[in-house]
């Protein structure tokens, strides 16, 4: 008997993923997979990701082996975590167009995610349809699992919630036939939208402020000695600000206090912070403090990619085989799905009854 709660997340293979990936949602997956009590399902989201990159097809083709690397990389285990291409499990699709009519256009376009994204985009009124009912997609990638668990950073919230009014709705027309999924979300703040190097809101794929898991040791040094920190803080013996300094923000991202204290004269983060309030830290110390942290952090991750980037037939099988079992589980969703709308003709006695004799 299979009492594991079963999990669904996944990526858009619009790019390598970062540091705000793994303290946003991977982290979080490969504890649960390894703790025995879940099973994540987890999507490389290829057709999310052609609703806003339809005219440069290569970029997502050449980021669903990128992706799959670095979910092996940070530990997860194909033996215990089902990886899947979104594209491959057709039912999705069909699904989607069902659950299309349980939602309204102004309900699409209130979603706060979805309207910072469109204005990043400049879309305004010229936005793809596809890109304005990716939550409805999304709903069917959860719902076609029968998630319960998705583990996601702060932005996916109001998507979550799209996919639980469509659950809602659904089970209220047709009778109990959805699981209702809910967001899991990292306790800490920072890690929930980790902001870019840039200072931005939101370190992203699309913005280009990333530090990736596959940075080389040189890569993340010099990323990180060009972080933002204050401004104001010209000189070692200035005051500093802590709040909106993104080197500290990491800092409370990554670092635990038994680090702060093997790497420095500090005992805490805490610590350190306050003498960085008073004046008297320079900028190039903490700097240099978060580079060994975070080198610690993605040394171990890229040793652990390199072994599959040099086996990447073993990757596409890994691909295949979950593509393959995911594809299987949407299909009886989907079949459950088209018997409570009344839409299974064929297999459907009492319709066959009615109207064929
Ligand atoms: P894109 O710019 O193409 O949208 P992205 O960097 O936003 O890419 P997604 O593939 O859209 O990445 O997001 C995958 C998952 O990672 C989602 O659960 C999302 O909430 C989470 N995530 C993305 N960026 C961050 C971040 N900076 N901090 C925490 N979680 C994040
Ligand atoms: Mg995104």
């Amino acid at each position: 008997m299979n009492n594991k709660k079963i999990i669904l997340t996944g990526d858009r293979p619009t790019g390598n993923l970062h540091i705000g990936h793994f303290i946003g949602s991977l982290r979080k997956r490969v504890e649960l997979q390894n703790s025995g009590n879940y099973e994540p399902y987890i999507l490389i989201a290829d057709v999310q990701a052609l609703t806003d990159n339809s005219d440069n097809p290569e970029k997502i083709r050449s980021n669903i082996i990128e992706v799959c690397l670095d979910y092996l990389g940070v530990g997860l285990d194909p033996n215990k975590s089902t990886i899947g291409i979104q594209s491959y499990i057709y039912p999705l699709t069909e699904l989607t167009v069902y659950y299309m009519n349980l939602v309204t256009l102004a309900r699409l376009q209130r979603n706060p995610t979805v309207k910072s994204e469109m204005k990043q985009k400049k879309y305004g009124a010229n936005v793809p349809v596809g890109f304005l009912t990716y939550p409805i997609s999304q709903a069917a990638d959860i719902t076609a699992f029968n998630a319960e668990v998705v583990p996601v950073g702060e932005d996916q919230l109001p998507v979550i919630e799209q996919t639980c009014e469509i659950v809602n709705a659904f089970n209220r027309i047709y009778g109990e036939t959805l699981t209702m999924p809910k967001a899991m979300l990292e306790q800490n703040k920072v890690c929930q939208r980790l902001v870019g190097i840039d200072g931005n809101a939101k370190m992203s794929k699309s913005l280009g402020n990333t530090i990736n898991l596959k940075d080389d040791s040189d890569t993340i040094k010099q990323k990180v000695m060009s972080m933002y920190t204050d401004p104001n803080h010209i000189h070692i013996e200035d005051p500093g600000q802590v709040e909106g300094n993104t080197v500290f923000t990491y800092l409370d991202a990554f670092a635990t206090d038994e680090q702060i204290k093997a790497l420095s004269e500090y005992s805490t983060l805490q610590e350190m912070k306050e003498h960085y309030k008073r004046g008297g830290l320079g900028d190039v110390k903490i700097k240099k403090i978060l580079n060994e942290i975070l080198q610690q952090i993605l040394s171990p991750i890229r040793e652990r990619r390199k072994i599959y980037e040099n086996d990447r037939s073993q990757v596409m099988k890994i691909l295949k085989d979950g593509s393959e079992k995911m594809l299987t589980v949407a299909l009886q969703t989907l079949d459950n799905v088209r018997t409570k709308m009344g839409i299974n003709y064929f297999k459907d006695k009492s319709f066959i009854d009615k109207y064929t004799n």
